[in-house]
């Protein structure tokens, strides 16, 4: 079924708001940053944009939750924009199989990160960003504000500063990365940048309408901006496919059959090309560190909507 009406997208966003509602609560919010382990767990919202700016929601679409890893897809645009594919020698393109922290697969593939959407890769990532822009915090900053269409869009400096304190993983993967040779730049001012970007804080409506591009062969539909050609939209759009969801991205690809990226703030976001995004925003994650409504809902609106790319 082929939905072209708002009010189509609404009555299908209420349906699976109701049934995962009903759901009994499973898994737990990430604790391991002390700032995010006191966010209410039960919390949720799922929104819909249409490429012809169509926008429906169900549940607390406006509230702002701190968007983690799916800021990586944001990131990793700005270095796509400059550098087309010259980054892929510093950082794979494959899914990675292991925990979104591992350090072993980075010892066995000596310092070169499977993907940009693992830490490790996020992390070089944010290396180039340091090398490729004057103030990458800031032009990150005005990057997701202008694809949200938001200029109230902001670092959560608690969650920035609380993750920063705590990152002793993060750090142990960016010395490994040094001692490899793979990371230029100070360890602290790498991770510095990798904290805040983390910690963006977007409502699940502005999630949504920052991804729309990638639905949209990388053009802002609403200003017509070009962001990324085409091809490197469709680059970025099968690095989700693929990678998005750590070690559960062929379950993801399997169950809801869009590209996508979560994050540990519980935050799923997704393209339909030429359709629509569609974002969902649920604190309980499962054990691959992925939100269990926001895949519940995915897989929901995928099979309502017969909206997936399969
Ligand atoms: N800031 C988190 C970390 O580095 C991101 C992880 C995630 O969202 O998957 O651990």
């Amino acid at each position: 079924m082929r939905l072209q009406k708002r009010s189509d997208y609404d009555a299908v966003l209420k349906e699976i708001a109701g049934r995962v509602g009903r759901l009994a609560p499973t898994g737990a919010v990430a604790d391991y940053i002390p700032a995010l382990a006191r966010v209410n767990p039960d919390q949720y919202a799922v929104c819909v944009q249409t490429l012809e700016g169509g926008t429906c929601t169900a549940g607390a679409a406006d509230t702002r939750f701190s968007i983690q890893s799916i800021s990586k897809v944001f990131a990793t645009a700005m270095v796509i924009a400059k550098k087309d594919i010259l980054l892929w020698s510093r950082v794979g393109v494959e899914p990675s199989g292991n925990a979104f922290n591992s350090l072993v697969q980075l010892e066995y593939e000596h310092g070169i990160p499977r993907n940009p959407l693992i830490n490790a890769g996020a992390i070089v990532v944010s290396d180039e960003l340091l090398e490729l822009y004057e103030d990458p915090k800031k032009t990150l900053l005005h990057f997701v504000r202008e694809l949200a269409g938001d200029e109230s869009v902001d670092y959560d400096t608690e969650v920035a500063d609380s993750e920063y304190a705590t990152a002793s993983t993060n750090r142990a993967l960016a010395y490994y990365l040094k001692s490899h040779g793979n990371l230029r730049n100070d360890v602290e001012a790498v991770l510095d940048l990798y904290c805040h970007q983390c910690a963006l804080a977007l409502s699940t409506k502005a999630l949504a309408r920052a991804l729309l591009f990638q639905a949209n062969d990388g053009i802002i539909p609403s200003s017509r901006r070009r962001i990324l050609t085409e091809d490197q939209s469709k680059r970025l759009n099968s690095i989700m496919l693929t990678c998005g969801f750590y070690d559960q991205a062929g379950e993801f690809a399997y169950q809801v059959g869009l590209p996508g990226k979560s994050g540990v703030g519980g935050g799923i976001v997704a393209v339909v090309p030429d359709v629509l995004s569609i974002a969902v925003w649920s604190p309980r994650l499962n054990e691959h560190g992925n939100s269990v409504l926001g895949i519940e809902s995915l897989q929901q609106f995928t099979s309502l909507t017969g909206l997936a790319i399969f």
